[in-house]
C-alpha cells in the first residue's frame, strides 16, 4: 500500500517521501499506515462532539507565495537550516505561514471580545527535541509562561506521550491533558456543565475526580504485546528506544546509526504484519504505532471544546500550537471549521494546514507571554 498515493492525510504525505527513502522503506513496506477508517470506537464514555456549523469566517492569512520544492525543503531530514539557501527558503515560506509573533496584532484583533482556548503540543513545542526522549524537559521559564497563560485562557496539552508522562513533564495541575495523541483524556468533573452523578467518574493520579475518555481502551492488551515485541527485537540495536505511550507505541531512532535505520523499519514492519488493526505513522525520527480508529488530535480538540462548553460559540477562538505531523489533524479541524488558528512550530519550510508559524519553542514562549500581556493590558 502506498502511503502517499493512498492517503490524502498531510500527516504522511508531508514527511514520508524523504524519510521513507532514508529508512529504506519501499512503498510496500509500511502497510498499516494512515487510514483512519470508520472503525467504531467502543469504550467512549462521553458523547462525541457534534459537528459544528461554520461560524463567522476568519481572515485567510495565506498569501500567494509559491512553495519551494518539497525535496529541497526536506533537505537534511527536517534539521535546522544550515545554509544561506535554506534560510532564504525559510523566509519565502514564512510569507505563506506568517509568524504568529509578527502577526500578533492581527490575531488579537480577531480575538478581541472572544475567549481564547489554547491547545499545546508538548515535544518540540514546549520542550526542545532532544536525543533521549526521557530527557525532553521543559524549561522553568516555559513552565511559568504556560502557568500564566492558563490563568487567563482554558489551556490543554495534547501529546503523543502517555498522559501520565506528559503530566509529569509539564507539572501543572491547572491544565487539561490528552495523552496518546488524544486517545487518553480525563475531563475534570468540576469542568463539566452537568456534574451530577456521572457513573464513570474516577479519581485520577492528581486526586481530581475525572471522567475518562479512552476510545482505544480495547487495544491496550494488543499495544502491550506489540511494545514487548518491539523491545525484544530492537534490543541489540544501539540507540533504539521503544516507548510505551499507553494507547500507542513510539520507536525512536534519533540515536541509531543511519545505516541501521532500514533494519528498524523492517523490524517494525514485520511485527505489524500480525496486527492489521494497528497503523504506522512517521514523526521526527520516530515511528509511531497506533490503533486504526477514527480518532486523532483534531478529534481530541473538538471533544475538549465540547466537554468544556466551548464549542459552537462565536465568542470562542481556539488556537492550537504544534510542531509535528500528528498536529496537522488539529490544524485541519480549525482551518476547515473556520473556527480557530493553527500555529506550526518549525524552523524549516513544510506544507501545513496551520495558518501561522513560530520558529521554535523559544518563540512559542514569547507568543504565550504576549498573549498574557495582551489580556492583562488591553480592555478585552
Ligand atoms: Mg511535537
Amino acid at each position: 500500500m502506498d502511503l502517499k498515493s493512498t492517503h490524502k492525510s498531510p500527516v504522511l504525505a508531508d514527511s514520508v517521501p524523504m524519510n521513507k527513502s532514508r529508512l529504506g522503506l519501499s512503498s510496500s513496506s509500511v502497510p498499516y499506515s494512515a487510514s483512519t477508517t470508520g472503525y467504531s470506537s467502543p469504550g467512549m464514555y462521553l458523547t462525541t462532539p457534534r459537528r459544528k456549523p461554520a461560524p463567522s469566517k476568519l481572515d485567510d492569512v495565506r498569501v500567494s507565495a509559491s512553495s519551494p520544492p518539497q525535496k529541497k525543503l526536506n533537505k537534511e531530514f527536517g534539521f535546522e537550516p544550515e545554509s544561506e539557501e535554506a534560510e532564504t527558503s525559510y523566509h519565502t515560506w514564512v510569507m505563506k505561514y506568517p509568524s504568529a509573533l509578527t502577526s500578533f496584532e492581527q490575531i488579537t484583533n480577531y480575538a478581541k471580545y472572544k475567549k481564547i482556548a489554547l491547545f499545546l503540543d508538548y515535544d518540540g513545542t514546549l520542550s526542545p527535541i532532544v536525543d533521549n526522549p526521557d530527557h525532553a524537559f521543559m524549561s522553568s521559564a516555559m513552565r511559568t509562561a504556560v502557568r500564566n497563560v492558563a490563568k487567563h485562557f482554558p489551556t490543554a496539552i495534547i501529546s503523543g506521550r502517555s498522559r501520565d508522562k506528559v503530566c509529569e513533564f509539564v507539572g501543572l495541575t491547572e491544565l487539561h491533558y490528552a495523552g496518546s495523541h488524544g486517545m487518553d483524556i480525563m475531563v475534570p468533573l468540576r469542568e463539566l456543565e452537568s456534574t451530577t452523578d456521572h457513573p464513570n467518574s474516577i479519581r485520577s493520579t492528581d486526586k481530581q475526580e475525572v471522567i475518562p475518555f479512552q476510545p482505544a481502551s480495547e487495544f491496550l492488551p494488543m499495544i502491550d504485546e506489540v511494545f514487548r515485541s518491539l523491545v525484544e527485537n530492537t534490543n541489540d540495536i544501539e540507540g533504539a528506544t521503544v516507548e510505551n505511550n499507553k494507547f500507542c507505541v513510539s520507536v525512536h531512532y534519533r540515536l541509531v546509526d543511519e545505516e541501521l535505520w532500514p533494519m528498524i523499519a523492517e523490524i517494525v514492519h514485520d511485527i505489524l504484519k500480525g496486527y492489521p488493526k494497528l497503523k504506522l505513522t512517521h514523526g521526527r525520527k520516530v515511528l509511531e504505532i497506533r490503533p486504526v480508529i477514527d480518532w486523532n488530535k483534531g478529534k481530541a480538540v473538538e471533544f475538549l471544546l465540547e466537554s468544556l462548553g466551548l464549542n459552537n460559540r462565536d465568542d470562542v477562538l481556539p488556537i492550537y500550537v504544534g510542531d509535528d505531523i500528528t498536529d496537522e489533524d488539529a490544524f485541519k479541524v480549525l482551518r476547515e471549521g473556520n473556527c480557530g488558528y493553527g500555529i506550526l512550530v518549525s524552523s524549516v519550510p513544510k506544507e501545513s494546514n496551520a495558518s501561522y508559524s513560530l520558529r521554535d519553542p523559544s518563540e512559542v514562549k514569547g507568543f504565550l507571554k504576549s498573549l498574557v500581556k495582551w489580556k492583562t493590558t488591553a480592555a478585552v
